[in-house]
């Protein structure tokens, strides 16, 4: 494929959906697999509805997945400017231009008489559409109303008759009948264009090969088709994504998991992670294959390999996924990516504030492999490492008394697993393992009855990452000293 351009065309009112984000992402994949140009257009034609916020959140979802764009606002490119508030005056010339010609026309029908229109229509169980009835009004008539200061309208003059199609790359060719479209607004009476004619002209003048968007606007392309037919604009290939749907097969929401890209970034996920995740919400590499590297989704996307049916949420899988990813990491990578959490002073997820930042990486590198194999989320590692710098463990009897047994027992057989903590050479995981099995054997007790003991007494936790490494990670002096609390706890 040549001279591929693409672009992702947001219209920043709302927080972004997921479904939205994905779709950008997929005109990424396709621009960089042809090393074609990835453009960002900024659709805020709707001022009213416009939000900065969502703005700085679709970009801020872009930057974190690494979609980046070669042209777009701020940074510019030959096509700019690429945000349609500053395109207005090129929107006005064209409808101008489509007017002169006879393929468009001003249209004064007021909102109040649009409205008994439809009511008329709905009344005689009639599909609600303009009636066409501006083509009849002449200069001197626009003119006045205008000078009335009615609202006037540019309307685009649909044929009556013959077809409109058009190929859409997932679905194949979409045929309608012209008749079905009722001569449609183009310009609004504030100046500004509609989506469907901005867009157009935007991906005319933009030199846009591909059109890659959401399964809703199948409906409103023949419209664009003819927009196209009027300005004798060569088509550009149309790829219509489908939806997303949550798991239970309805429209992706809350309910949902979150919908949000940056809500998944403040969860401790991990952006790559999120990526592989989203390039198979509709497309598949065309068997089971679902860890795919970046590199990868890009040699294998086709857009023949874009489904046609809705593509299924599945949480579970992108939690999956997030671990196989953080698996992945070798552990200098991951402390990178942890480092700046753990030592966040958002107390939900940063360690307690009374730890000493920066954290000391040569200790944290000999944590992390102790729990890199069972988190989900790097959100979830804090809580179970804190202990490793907070000698303040608190503990119930409950937790230390070993089961079964009473508290002079469980004093006793601590006492000695002190003396295993005192006595051992070399203090390494493997040796206390045979050492402290050695003393369960001889004390004729389960293991697990005296290790969930000890995993209380360094931890505090009953869910906490290996026994034994522990004790190598915290050392013979933090292990003797939180097993004598234990002790001192239980007397
Ligand atoms: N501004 C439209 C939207 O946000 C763009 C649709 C398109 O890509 O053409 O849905």
């Amino acid at each position: 494929m040549k001279n591929v351009r693409v672009r992702f065309a947001p219209s920043p009112t709302g927080i972004p959906h997921i479904g939205n984000i994905r779709t950008a992402l997929f005109a990424w994949i396709l621009a960089k697999k042809h090393n074609g140009k990835f453009i960002l257009r900024i659709e805020d034609t709707d001022q009213n509805r416009y939000d900065p916020q969502s703005e700085l959140a679709i970009i801020e979802s872009m930057n974190w997945l690494g979609l980046a764009w070669d042209e777009g606002p701020e940074i510019g490119g030959n096509y700019g400017p690429y945000r349609q508030s500053e395109r207005k005056n090129i929107y006005i010339d064209i409808a101008e231009k489509l007017i002169e010609s006879g393929k468009a026309y001003y249209d004064d029908t007021t909102p109040e008489q649009l409205e008994s229109l439809r009511k008329h229509q709905k009344e005689q169980k009639l599909p609600p559409r303009y009636d066409g009835r501006g083509r009849k009004r002449t200069e001197e008539q626009i003119k006045k109303s205008r000078e009335k200061g009615v609202p006037i309208t540019v309307r685009l003059k649909v044929p009556d008759f013959g077809k409109i199609s058009f190929i859409d790359k997932v679905r194949g060719k979409i045929e309608i009948d012209a008749k079905e479209i009722d001569d449609f607004v183009i310009l609004k009476s504030d100046n500004m264009p509609t989506y469907h004619l901005a867009h157009v002209v935007d991906d005319h003048l933009m030199k846009i090969s591909h059109v890659i968007r959401a399964e809703e606007w199948i409906s409103s392309t023949p419209r664009h088709i003819l927009i196209h037919q009027a300005l004798n604009y060569s088509l550009p290939e149309y790829v219509h994504v489908p939806l997303i749907l949550g798991s239970d097969k309805s429209k992706l929401s809350k309910r949902h998991g979150s919908t949000s890209v940056l809500e998944y970034k403040k969860q401790g996920f991990i952006n790559d992670a999120l990526f592989n995740f989203l390039s198979l919400l509709g497309w598949s590499p065309g068997d089971d294959r679902e860890l795919l590297s970046k590199e990868e989704i890009i040699s294998e996307f086709e857009l023949n390999k874009i489904n046609s049916s809705s593509a299924i949420f599945d949480l579970n899988k992108l939690e999956w996924m997030n671990g196989v990813y953080i698996r992945g990491y070798s552990n200098k990578e991951l402390i990178e990516k942890i480092k700046p959490i753990l030592e966040s002073e958002n107390e939900s997820i940063g360690l307690p504030k009374s730890i000493k930042r920066p954290l000391d990486e040569s200790y944290l590198i000999k944590i992390i492999p102790l729990i890199k194999e069972r988190i989900k989320t790097l959100n979830e590692i804090s809580e179970l490492i804190d202990f490793f710098y907070d000698n303040n463990i608190k503990n119930t009897v409950e937790n230390i008394i070993i089961k079964k047994l009473d508290s002079s027992e469980t004093i006793r057989i601590l006492n000695k697993s002190i003396n295993i903590l005192n006595d051992i050479k070399s203090f390494k995981s493997e040796l206390l393992e045979s050492s402290f099995r050695n003393l369960v054997e001889i004390e004729k007790i389960k293991p697990g009855q005296l290790f969930t003991s000890l995993r209380f007494a360094l931890s505090g936790k009953k869910i906490a990452p290996p026994l034994f490494e522990t004790m190598e990670v915290l050392g013979r002096a933090k292990c003797i000293k939180r097993v004598s609390n234990a002790i001192m706890l239980v007397k």
